[in-house]
């Protein structure tokens, strides 16, 4: 029997690396690098340089060869989702369960939770805009600081 991949797990594996650029590009910077890429994961480089192939032909970044890779707006779309997910469970988790929470341990969640349950979690929460760790936290439908005409959840935080 050989060894398949559930097409959830390939689903989250495709979000993290989205969530990773995502990430990595927030500070202004307009390019990930594949190393940074590689260190975030922890996974060697060129297996991001090959999931970056794949993921290009998803068109959901553009990858320069030797400069870096960025998001187009089809993966921009996903790793905002995702990074506001993460972040707001990070906040629920300090704020609502009062437990000590590094960047790891909400991983996993941010993949099962829908657009309702999140804006619901956001809408709880009192809409944060930081994350714990003081990072920014995409704003959503929900936020009362924006108008659902300027693309929702596409901003740049
Ligand atoms: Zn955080
Ligand atoms: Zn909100």
């Amino acid at each position: 029997m050989g060894v398949t991949l559930s097409k959830k797990s390939v689903k989250e594996s495709i979000e993290n690396y989205l969530k990773a650029l995502w990430v990595s590009t927030e500070k202004d910077q307009d390019l990930a690098q594949i190393k940074w890429i590689a260190d975030h994961l922890k996974i060697t480089p060129p297996s991001v340089v090959e999931m970056l192939k794949k993921l290009e032909k998803e068109k959901y970044v553009v990858y320069k060869l030797r400069r870096g890779v960025r998001l187009t707006d089809k993966g921009r779309k996903i790793a905002g989702r995702i990074v506001r997910n993460h972040r707001l469970m990070e906040v629920m988790a300090k704020k609502v369960l009062h437990t000590g929470i590094d960047h790891e341990s909400v991983c996993g969640i941010e993949h099962h939770m829908d657009k309702d349950f999140a804006n619901a979690l956001c809408t709880l929460l009192d809409h944060p805009k930081r994350c714990p760790h003081g990072y920014p936290i995409p704003r959503g439908e929900c936020c009362p600081d924006i108008t659902t005409k300027v693309r929702p959840t596409l901003l740049k935080p």
